[in-house]
């Protein structure tokens, strides 16, 4: 078989990016502003669309905004809202809402990020094959040579690229074709995740409210947007993991529910399911690398460091990854050492933005009866909203003087925090 090679446009580098997620656009945007030639494969065989909540945080809008995006990025969150936890006794309580966390993340779908991602790949006339994934990649010091397929019409070619960006998710087949087993990198949490958009708001509950019902091993979150109706999230640990995708994905979530009431709302949501148009059924990964490339080729996003949804900040990293990557290839004109800087300077955001997640992913569903308890104490009895709350006055107080004192420069000082993520 031929080897085809072909050189960028001006001449330059020319890469390859997999996957049509936040992190291939977003690192295919990157190669682009720094001169490359891009080609993007996706195995699926259109864009998807759509999608589930996404609190975007503002690293992720500094990341649109270098990518030239920011202005495409559509946001939807309330203008106010209650977030209200419903108990055994169906009783509902003042709880703690996504975006009151102290990075003021705004509300998007994930849909709505690749949109913007999208429009910006438009302009750009980079080329996008669907339906394509990689068979075999080999990678030296100088360049990667993959073996691609076209999944409906079996037709193959071998093609040398200068950079490999893997950006093909949690499961990727660039890490596995590279690196190693899945088993080496990823931990499975014995969680299951099951997202989809509902045709209308909860009984009883206000457009823009959001809901939680959490009980020990199993949870029920929706989440709502200032214009249209809200998101709902399942979220459950099961005794075995696999029997779950064994079964009717409504079946299992009528086994892991039952006798769930929340008010209702449990039954009623498990009914908008059966009617919704698409949903994201999964169990939940983390992935942990020594190293994020290797030769020729580099991972990003879910690919390289999928920090579940827990952390909330899977997208915001998926983009900050994707825009440093490009940045600092327009720094460096040496590849190997562009691809150093690059971890260096992404590894120390990932590893902050993932550490609380195994506390996050407690408060999202309590895997035993203590974590449970903790966690009614701290959010349906109003702890942590109250002392959030109160992080919230002081960190506006602070910002109020600083900004009288030293005017526009205060907002250089690092820890003023904005009042959103935009
Ligand atoms: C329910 C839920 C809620 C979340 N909430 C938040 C939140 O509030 N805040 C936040 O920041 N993040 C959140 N996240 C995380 C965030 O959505 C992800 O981290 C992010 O979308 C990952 O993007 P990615 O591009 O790395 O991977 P993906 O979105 O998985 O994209 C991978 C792409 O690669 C393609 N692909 C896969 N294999 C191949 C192959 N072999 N060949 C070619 N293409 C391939 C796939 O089809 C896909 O298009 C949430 C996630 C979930 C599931």
């Amino acid at each position: 078989m031929d080897v085809s090679r072909s050189t960028g446009s001006a001449g330059g580098e020319r890469a390859l990016v997999v996957g049509l997620g936040i992190a291939g656009m977003s690192s295919a945007l990157g190669l682009t502003r720094a001169g490359w030639e891009v080609q993007i494969i996706e195995r699926a065989p259109d864009r998807r669309t759509g999608g589930y909540f996404i609190g975007l945080s503002k690293e992720g809008f500094e990341a649109a905004r270098y990518l030239g995006v920011v202005d495409e990025l559509r946001t939807h969150t309330p203008e106010s809202y209650s977030t209200w936890e419903i108990d055994r006794s169906n009783t509902r309580r003042r709880g703690m809402s996504f975006t009151e966390q102290p990075n003021h993340p705004e509300v998007v779908r994930r849909g709505d990020i690749e949109l913007a991602l999208w429009s910006g790949i438009e302009k750009s006339g980079i080329t996008v094959r669907f339906d394509t994934v990689p068979v075999t990649i080999g990678s030296n010091a100088d360049e990667a040579v993959v073996r691609l397929t076209n999944r409906t019409t079996g037709e193959t070619t071998d093609e040398v690229f200068d950079l490999v960006v893997g950006a093909d998710g949690v499961r990727s087949t660039v890490r596995r074709l590279v690196f190693g087993p899945d088993s080496e990198f990823t931990e499975p949490l014995g969680r299951i995740i099951c997202a989809f958009q509902l045709k209308e708001p909860p009984p009883e509950t206000e457009p823009t409210d959001g809901l939680i019902i959490a009980e020990e091993k199993r949870a029920l979150w929706i989440f709502p947007f200032s214009d249209q109706p809200p998101t709902a999230l399942f979220t459950y640990l099961p005794d075995n993991v696999d029997a779950q995708f064994r079964m009717h994905r409504g079946d299992a979530l009528r086994h892991a529910y039952a006798g769930m009431m929340g008010d209702g709302v449990v039954r009623w949501a498990l009914d908008q399911f059966d009617q919704a148009d698409n949903y994201l059924f999964d169990s939940v990964v983390k992935v942990t690398m020594p190293r994020w490339h290797h030769n020729r080729v580099v991972l990003v996003g879910d690919a390289a460091w999928c920090l579940t949804l827990y952390s909330g900040y899977g997208a915001t990293a998926a983009l900050h990854g994707g825009a440093t990557l490009g940045k600092l290839l327009t720094e460096f004109d040496d590849i190997d050492l562009s691809l150093d800087e690059w971890e260096r300077a992404v590894r120390p955001f990932i590893r902050g933005k993932g550490g609380p997640t195994a506390l996050k992913s407690q408060l999202f569903v309590p895997s035993n009866r203590v974590a449970f308890v903790i966690r009614s104490v701290l959010l349906t009895y109003g702890v942590l909203p109250r002392l959030v709350r109160r992080i919230h006055w002081r960190q506006r107080v602070r910002a109020k003087i600083l900004r009288r004192l030293f005017g526009e420069r205060a907002d250089a000082f690092p820890f003023m925090t904005p009042e959103s993520g935009r």
